[in-house]
């Protein structure tokens, strides 16, 4: 099983992940933990990445293409039960690029899940978690490039018929459920 995970900031993606990881036997990569952490060891692509994530903004698309790239191959090599992906794509070029990379290792998604909770929601939690980038100018920012930059995805996957939407608000148990529901016909 191949997914993409697409949610705004804060709508609860990895929160949901060990769960479908458990279930599912997928291996997972959320391209921000692979930027943290470039950017804690202080690699150079880390330290060219810091400001775009310190502002909220999407780190370009140059400097992130190399990292994601080599993240998906392997993932896509190393288990046969497939992979989950958070935190990527982000915009429509990344999507495509996605889609290029996918056919060529024969490997097409199955499914996108759309995670679906409203902003005010977003910014009560985000602002609860305390991550270095979770103040709330950040916050509206990352907000702000998700309605720009990733939200015209929803429409990209719709037509390929890939989308399916959760309703991301409830008990982290009842979203896990529709995420089941919704995966338990593809697996
Ligand atoms: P959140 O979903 O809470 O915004 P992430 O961990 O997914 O957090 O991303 C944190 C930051 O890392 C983003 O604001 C962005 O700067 C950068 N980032 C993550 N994934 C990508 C990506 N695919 N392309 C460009 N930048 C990214």
């Amino acid at each position: 099983m191949r997914i993409v995970l697409l949610g705004a900031p804060g709508s609860g993606k990895g929160t949901q992940t060990d769960s479908i990881i458990e279930r599912y036997g997928v291996s997972t990569v959320a391209t921000g933990d692979l930027l943290r952490a470039e950017v804690a060891a202080g690699t150079d692509l880390g330290q060219r990445a810091k400001p775009y994530m310190d502002a909220g903004n999407l780190v370009p698309f140059d400097i992130v293409l190399g990292m994601i790239e080599n993240a998906v191959r392997k993932l896509a090599q190393s288990n046969p039960k497939g992979f989950m992906m958070d935190g990527f794509p982000r915009d429509l070029p990344q999507a495509e690029a996605l889609d290029k990379l996918l056919d060529k290792l024969g490997q097409p998604l199955d499914a996108v899940l759309f995670i679906d909770v409203d902003y005010e929601e977003i910014v009560k939690r985000l602002l609860g978690r305390g991550r270095a980038d979770d103040n709330e100018d950040t916050i509206r920012n990352r907000l702000r490039v998700f309605e720009e930059k990733t939200a015209p995805l929803i429409d990209f996957y719709t037509k390929k018929g890939l989308l399916h939407t959760i309703k991301g608000t409830g008990t982290v148990e009842d979203i896990g459920q529709r995420i089941r529901a919704a995966l338990d016909k593809i697996a």
